[in-house]
């Protein structure tokens, strides 16, 4: 088995749960020693730059990421103290995606409709003055609103969407948190058998079904689809909620990979 040389983890639910705790020892040791190494760690998560720098600054990591990958599709680079975006790629990306919205004048007339017959329960959200995704009121409004919308924006081509809890992102089709990872991948010249992935929800399926991370893994607070897309891709389903589950996850792997150097040597 491949060192493990980049580690790809989600935020929300996955590092920090509803307590807001910060930083476990067992996790913090894990990223000290894996920064040491010079592996590298990849923040996957569906906050925008801002949002993910102040949870980061919460979270209390002893180590900070070398990458941080938001919005489930843009990528940013340290440097430094600066934060330099993946231009190659994410100017692709915003090209891909107002091409899309100008696909999608005719559904987000619709979303604007919805969420005005909503009795306030769907929240639209902007950027740019363009229906960007929706909040709900809660998860069983979240899943009438996933059914409505997949049916509604059958006809635009390309359309997809994030759906992360009670948030929901639109989204080029190309565009996740897969295949962010995958760039990052190509960007280190890295195979899926050196990435490790956890994540807890729906928007991070495309990460962790085996495709990019060969190593992947979800808390046990993460819900059945994660659970059942790991599962699917081998992976490791932690005993541990949050970021003690990650800790368990990365303990695992690295005995795993450990083991089988040692055998081979
Ligand atoms: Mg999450």
């Amino acid at each position: 088995m491949a060192s493990l040389r980049l580690l790809s983890t989600d935020f929300d639910g996955t590092l920090i749960g509803p307590s807001g705790e910060g930083c476990p020892e067992a996790l913090a040791q894990i990223l000290v020693e894996h920064h040491r190494q010079g592996g590298l760690w990849a923040v996957n998560t569906g906050r925008g730059l801002e949002h993910i720098l102040e949870g980061l600054e919460d979270f209390s990591a002893p180590v900070i990421p070398d990458y941080l990958l938001v919005n489930e599709r843009a990528i940013y680079r340290r440097e430094g103290e600066l934060w330099e975006s993946h231009e190659e790629w994410n100017r692709t990306c915003r090209k891909r995606h107002d091409e899309l919205n100008g696909l999608a004048g005719g559904f987000f007339g619709w979303v604007k409709e919805m969420a005005d017959a909503s009795d306030h329960t769907i929240t639209i959200v902007y950027e740019d003055e363009l229906p960007a995704g929706l909040i709900t009121s809660d998860e069983n409004m979240m899943e009438e609103v996933v059914l409505r919308v997949a049916e509604a924006a059958r006809d635009v081509p390309g359309f997809a969407f994030q759906r992360n809890s009670i948030y929901m992102r639109f989204c080029h089709r190309d565009y996740h948190k897969g295949s962010s990872l995958r760039e990052l991948c190509r960007m280190e010249n890295l195979s899926p058998e050196e990435v490790f992935a956890v994540g807890d929800h729906f928007n991070d399926t495309s990460m962790l079904d085996g495709t990019h991370a060969g190593m992947t893994a979800c808390p046990a607070n993460a819900i059945e689809a994660v659970k059942e897309t790991v599962r699917r891709a081998g992976g490791y389903l932690s005993e541990a909620s949050w970021a003690h589950g990650v800790a368990e996850a990365l303990r695992y792997y690295e005995r795993r990979t450990s083991g089988r150097e040692s055998t081979c040597a």
